[in-house]
């Protein structure tokens, strides 16, 4: 139920508010080049995914 503004402390507020934080996803690492990605996804930096390459990097490499 609603609260009055300040029929809560900043105390009590803020205590509430611990848990009111943003997770950092899971992470692990590309085997192929070491870069920290997604699990599940496509490795940005060398466009390989299960020990294939999925995406080009030929022109990431130009510029
Ligand atoms: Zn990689």
């Amino acid at each position: 139920m609603a609260v009055p503004f300040r029929r809560t402390s900043k105390t009590k507020k803020r205590m509430r508010r611990t848990h009111l934080k943003k997770e950092v996803g899971a992470l692990t690492t590309c085997p192929k080049c070491g870069a920290t990605i997604r699990p599940h996804r496509a490795c940005k930096k060398c466009g390989f995914y299960a020990g294939k390459e999925v995406i080009s990097t030929a022109e990431k490499e130009e510029n």
